[in-house]
């Protein structure tokens, strides 16, 4: 069975003192913890500190973004080793909002793949259409094509950590999230590609969490989706009771599953 993950992504929200002061209640209210993966992703000038305050705890640091070279010129940028020496275990490669506002492509999303792999971390690679694709009947072909082109070139044992993130681009920040049924019929549609691509081992070992507007009060609906392995949360990360709620939820919902099976 695929242990559920979930990862807090706070954009760019929280100082040092304010990221401080929230990690360390989210350590206290999730230290018990089990069955799910948890992760936080702070800003990058909070990684550092946060990194120190999360060593020998249940959780694990993520960054927001990454460059592909590891040094250079860059002005502005931050490297996979800069990011890795912080602390950081995952980083989110490809968020709508980088898209959106940053020019990111599926091109530059599989060359910061490549840069995080090999620099060892884990991506968290983020999918999804926006409304007027969903509206156009077009969201199978838009996700299908970041996935095949996000993951171009690379083979199964390489992406053999890699986590997907399938996020409506309508439903993050908006309120709106999309049905179980609407993320199931993409998350399974991801499971087959994958499978298609690599193997049929490889989909069904693959982590593919969802994310928008992912709260206490829906987390249960979603995670009972049989290809919903967790979330990729926004605004509820910024607090430690929501961020836990959903993480406590989804680590019962999986010990049931467990007992099921
Ligand atoms: C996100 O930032 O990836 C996200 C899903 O945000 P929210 O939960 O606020 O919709």
């Amino acid at each position: 069975m695929r242990t559920p993950i979930i990862a807090g992504n706070w954009k760019m929200y929280k100082d040092i003192n304010e990221a401080l002061e929230l990690t360390n209640s989210i350590k206290r209210d999730a230290y018990n913890v089990d069955n799910v993966g948890i992760v936080i992703c702070p800003p990058a000038t909070d990684l550092s500190d946060v990194g120190e305050m999360l060593m020998e705890s249940n959780i694990d640091l993520g960054a927001q973004n990454c460059y592909w070279e590891n040094e250079g010129a860059f002005t502005g940028e931050v490297s996979v080793p800069m990011i890795k020496s912080t602390g950081c275990k995952y980083v989110i490669i490809g968020h709508s909002e980088r898209r959106k506002y940053f020019g990111e492509t599926d091109e530059t999303v599989n060359k910061k793949i490549k840069a995080a792999i090999d620099g060892g971390l884990i991506p968290i690679m983020c999918v999804g259409e926006t409304l007027g694709q969903r509206e156009a009947g077009k969201t199978i072909e838009v996700v299908k094509g970041q996935v095949t082109e996000g993951l171009k070139g690379f083979d199964e044992n390489f992406l053999k950590d890699l986590v997907i993130a399938y996020e409506p681009v309508w439903a993050i920040g908006t309120g709106k999230t999309a049905t179980p049924d609407q993320a199931q019929e993409v998350h399974a549609m991801i499971r087959t590609l994958l499978e298609k691509l690599f193997s049929k081992t490889f989909a069904e070992e693959k982590r593919v969490l969802y994310g928008g507007s992912v709260k206490p009060d829906n987390i249960n609906v979603l995670m009972e989706e049989k290809d919903i392995d967790g979330g990729l949360i926004g605004g509820a990360s910024l607090k430690s009771d929501s961020f836990t709620d959903i993480i406590k939820t989804t680590s019962e919902l999986y010990r049931v599953k467990q007992e099921k099976n």
